[in-house]
C-alpha cells in the first residue's frame, strides 16, 4: 500500500521526523540500512537539552523507540537502491530488488566519512585502518595508534582513544584544532597525547596489518611513525546520491539545497539533517531534530494543499 511519507534514514533526523508524521496522523515508512546512524558513534553526548551526558547508542535507542512507538510507523532496514517518480508519487528500490511506494519522500541520509587518499589506506581499511576512533578504540587497548584530523570527532577520538591506547599521535595538517573548547580540553589534559601538527600523512604501512604512517615531515626525528592503529578522521561528506541522481540541486558542497520548510527544489522530495545545507550547514543532533520536525510539518502540509513551503501551520 502507497505510503504518505517515506523517510529515508534511520538516524537523529529520521527518528524525529517520523514522530511528528505519525503524530499528524501519516502513514510512515521509515527505512535505512543502519540503525542509529552516525548518532551511535558518539562516546559521550552533553548538549542533547535534558541529558547532562548521555552516550550516543543510549540516546539513538531512546529516538527509536519514541519513534516506533507509534502504530502508524512501520520501519524497515534495508539499503534504499533508487528513488524515482511515478504518477502518484515515488517508488523506492531496495537492494534485493524489492519496492515500496510514497507519496513523499524525506531524505535524511546524513553523510559518509571521507578517506585520506593515500597510499596503504585501502589495503589496510579493517586491518588497521578505521574510519572512527570512538567505535574502534576499544580494539587498540596497550597499543599505540594516530588518529588524523582536526574537528570534532578526530579531538573526541583522540580522547577516547587515550582511555585505553598506551600512547596515542593526534596528527592534523593545520596547526590548531577547529573541535569544541570541551573536547580540545579533554586532550590536553592527557599525558599520552602528542600532538603532531602542521603534518600530513603521505601514507600508511605495514605488513599483514599497519606498522605505521610516513609523514611529509619528520617526527622526533622519524619519518615513518610507528603505529598499530590509524584512525581517519577527517570529516564526512554528504550523502547524496540518491537525489542527485534524481536531478535535486545540490549546493557547492555537494548537501541537498533545501528552502526554510526543508523541500527540496522537487516537489514532493525533502531533505533534514547532516545532509542538507539547512541550519547553516551545523551538523549536531539538534539541528538534525530540528530539521526533521520541519520538514514533517511540511510534508504535512504539503499532503494537504499540494504546498510545501506553507507547512501545516502557515
Ligand atoms: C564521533 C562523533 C561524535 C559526535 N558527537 C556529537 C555530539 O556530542 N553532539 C552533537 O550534537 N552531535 C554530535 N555528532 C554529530 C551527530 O552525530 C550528527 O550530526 C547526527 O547524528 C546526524 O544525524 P542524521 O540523522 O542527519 O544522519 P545520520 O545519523 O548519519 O543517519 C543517516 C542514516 O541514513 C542511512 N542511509 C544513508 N544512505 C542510505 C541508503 N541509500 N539507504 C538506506 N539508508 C541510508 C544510514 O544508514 C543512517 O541510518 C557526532 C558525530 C560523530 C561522528
Amino acid at each position: 500500500m502507497q505510503k504518505d511519507v517515506a523517510i529515508i534514514g534511520l538516524g537523529c533526523a529520521a527518528y524525529t521526523a517520523a514522530i511528528y508524521t505519525a503524530r499528524y496522523k501519516l502513514d510512515t515508512l521509515i527505512v535505512g540500512e543502519e540503525e542509529g546512524g552516525m548518532g551511535v558513534t558518539a562516546a559521550e553526548v552533553g548538549n542533547w537539552p535534558g541529558e547532562v551526558e548521555i552516550n550516543g547508542p543510549d540516546l539513538m535507542d531512546k529516538f527509536k523507540n519514541h519513534a516506533l512507538s507509534y502504530d502508524l510507523v512501520e520501519h524497515k532496514i534495508a539499503r534504499v537502491e533508487s528513488v524515482i517518480k511515478n504518477d502518484e508519487g515515488f517508488t523506492l528500490t531496495y537492494q534485493n530488488g524489492e519496492t515500496s511506494t510514497a507519496k513523499t519522500v524525506l531524505f535524511a541520509t546524513g553523510s559518509n566519512k571521507r578517506h585520506l587518499g593515500v597510499t596503504g589506506e585501502e589495503e589496510f581499511a579493517g586491518k588497521g585502518v578505521t574510519y572512527c576512533a570512538t567505535c574502534d578504540a576499544f580494539f587498540y587497548r596497550g597499543k599505540t595508534v594516530a588518529v588524523l584530523g582536526g574537528g570534532d570527532s578526530a579531538v573526541e577520538g583522540a580522547a577516547i582513544a587515550a582511555q585505553v591506547a598506551e600512547k596515542v599521535y593526534l596528527i592534523h595538517r593545520r596547526n590548531e584544532f577547529r573541535a569544541e573548547p570541551f573536547w580540545v580540553d579533554k586532550v590536553n589534559e592527557k599525558d599520552n597525547i602528542e600532538f603532531v601538527l602542521n603534518t600530513n600523512v603521505l601514507e600508511i604501512v605495514g605488513e599483514q596489518t599497519v606498522t605505521g604512517i610516513k609523514l611529509d615531515k619528520p617526527f622526533n626525528e622519524e619519518e615513518v611513525l610507528p603505529v598499530n592503529g590509524v584512525f581517519i578522521e577527517i570529516g564526512s561528506l554528504p550523502a547524496t546520491a540518491l537525489p542527485k541522481e534524481m536531478g535535486c540541486d545540490l549546493d557547492e558542497k555537494g548537501h541537498i539545497k533545501v528552502d526554510s520548510g526543508m523541500q527540496s527544489s522537487i516537489p514532493g522530495i525533502f531533505g533534514a539533517g547532516d545532509v542538507t545545507n539547512g541550519s547553516n550547514r551545523f551538523a549536531q543532533f539538534t539541528t538534525a531534530a530540528g530539521e526533521g520536525a520541519v520538514a514533517a510539518n511540511s510534508i504535512f502540509g504539503y499532503l494537504q494543499s499540494g504546498d510545501g513551503h506553507s507547512g501545516a501551520m502557515g
